[in-house]
């Protein structure tokens, strides 16, 4: 069969338990089209044939003796953030180049423990800290959509393995929009949950009080299952939250677009630099789920100004602390014959960070420094407190609230945006992880130039199965998530 990249999920869980085709099949075929296809996206980082051919054995193996579960022999791509034994994880840094992690992140460890084969690990901005995918190790990740623009960040590779058909489904992690804003620039679903929902247990930090892991794939449908998998409390993860987790599939059809209340903030809709084809498309889908029977609610986010600041600030303050432990010493490169450890220490870390991520450290640090800890640190956190009651005030009226995604579809590879300029593509995502909600993105259209739009939902806390209910009963009223880009539809 050389169509089974063009499979949802549920058609290849039923074509494997059916026996239309095996795992191995199935996997090889994936391999096949990574070999061809990936030399011109450069998604995966590693990829482990090996391993995931002896998992596509095991799983057929689990399958004929009756002990499947639904996906059990799917394959999927893990961003290199997720520790996996045995397997080269990076962050996408030179700081970890060689490091092989001694046990499984907890996702990765569910995702084997439910049957899924793992293609490889796939490429992000350096520690997750970037919104492009390009990076400055590994190299840039192009978006399938059009070889020559980014397929954003920081789950860049994620999200392209998934809009190439590299991969059916894959992980990817959410601090500051990292799932949601490449899934928009990519044309794929992709939902980042609420915080504590997915544990964080062997997933590299970058913002401890904000990362958090989600699915990435190209519906809703696609994207409960992986959900099934990923959701759940965790021992080993001190903020994973106990608490039941949903059943994402069979809750698909539970909430109904009709009478569901939609709030739109009047500040999104007017913020500088949104560009028009954005805003004209993202119009268009709440139209079509208002002509679906939700109605349209205009309301207030006053703190909307306040986003890319706090943000910024805490984000940079957590990472600096987490970093502190690639030292060269313990943790991370080291550098070629250190004259001291003074030297040790500061040529380790030059050489072993990026510029970005080399610049989120001196950030952070001077903001959490004796004498400006409580003008900017403390500060943020009361902003922080701010937004987030600004958000709960407004679900008081309306059950979602709709946003675009990202300001303008995926930027030119080596646009060299400045920092500010980029940190400013982030106003959309980054009050959702500063408060800790849930939130989606679907895709909704093209620009002129046939890159994807997305538009973003945002729930209220655990509101996880309504909003890829919804996401979902638009899907079944639409077909912008069928799309292909033009390499996702070459055979290899
Ligand atoms: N662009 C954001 C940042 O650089 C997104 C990070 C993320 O979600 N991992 O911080």
């Amino acid at each position: 069969m050389s169509d089974l990249h063009r499979l949802s999920i549920r058609e290849l869980s039923e074509g494997l338990a059916q026996a239309k085709f095996s795992s191995r099949e199935l996997t090889e075929h994936y391999l096949k089209r990574i070999a061809k296809i990936d030399t011109q996206v450069q998604s995966y980082i590693t990829v482990t044939a090996e391993q995931a051919l002896a998992q596509a054995d095991a799983a057929d193996a689990a399958i004929k003796a009756g002990h499947a579960t639904t996906l059990t022999g799917l394959p999927i791509a893990h961003k290199d953030i997720f520790c996996t034994q045995g397997i080269k994880t990076t962050a996408g840094s030179k700081m970890l180049d060689n490091f092989i992690s001694p046990y499984d992140a907890t996702v990765v460890a569910k995702g084997k423990a439910a049957g899924l084969v793992t293609l490889g690990k796939v490429n992000m901005d350096e520690f997750a800290m970037g919104s492009t995918s390009e990076n400055p190790h590994f190299g840039s990740t192009k978006n399938p959509w059009n070889l020559e623009h980014v397929p954003g960040g920081s789950s860049g590779g994620s999200a392209a393995v998934v809009a190439a058909d590299l991969a059916p489904f894959a992980t990817g992690t959410d601090t500051g929009g990292s799932i949601r804003q490449p899934a928009s620039f990519c044309g794929l679903t992709g939902l980042k949950p609420t915080y504590g929902r997915v544990s964080r247990f062997g997933m590299i930090a970058y913002a401890s009080s904000m990362d958090q892991g989600g699915p990435m794939a190209r519906s809703a449908e696609d994207c409960a299952y992986l959900m099934n998998v990923m959701a759940g409390h965790d021992a080993k993860d001190s903020t994973s939250v106990q608490k039941e987790v949903d059943d994402y599939v069979s809750n698909l059809n539970d909430t109904s677009v009709k009478g569901l209340r939609i709030g739109i903030p009047k500040q999104y809709f007017n913020v500088q630099g949104l560009d028009a084809d954005v805003k004209a498309r993202v119009e268009e889908s709440l139209k079509k789920l208002e002509e679906m029977g939700a109605i349209l609610v205009e309301i207030n986010l006053n703190m909307t100004e306040a986003y890319v600041p706090t943000y910024y600030l805490i984000a940079p303050a957590e990472a600096s602390s987490n970093l502190q432990r690639f030292d060269g010493v313990r943790y991370g490169y080291r550098c070629e014959n250190p004259v001291d450890l003074m030297d040790l220490y500061k040529r380790s870390r030059s050489e072993g960070f990026g510029t970005e991520v080399q610049r989120r450290i001196l950030i952070g640090t001077y903001a959490l420094s004796a004498g400006y800890y409580d003008a900017y640190y403390v500060k943020a956190q009361k902003v922080r407190r701010l937004i987030q009651q600004d958000f709960l005030k407004a679900f008081e009226n309306v059950d979602v609230i709709a946003a675009p995604s990202a300001p303008t579809t995926a930027y030119k590879i080596g646009a060299n945006l400045s920092p500010t300029e980029m940190y400013l593509g982030d106003i959309y995502t980054l009050a959702v992880n500063l408060a800790g909600l849930p939130a989606i993105n679907a895709p909704v259209g093209f620009d002129k130039n046939n890159l994807p739009i997305g538009l973003q939902l945002i729930g209220n806390y655990w509101s996880e199965s309504q909003l890829l209910s919804v996401v979902h009963q638009y899907q079944q009223a639409t077909d912008w998530h069928t799309k292909r880009a033009a390499i996702a539809e070459e055979n290899a």
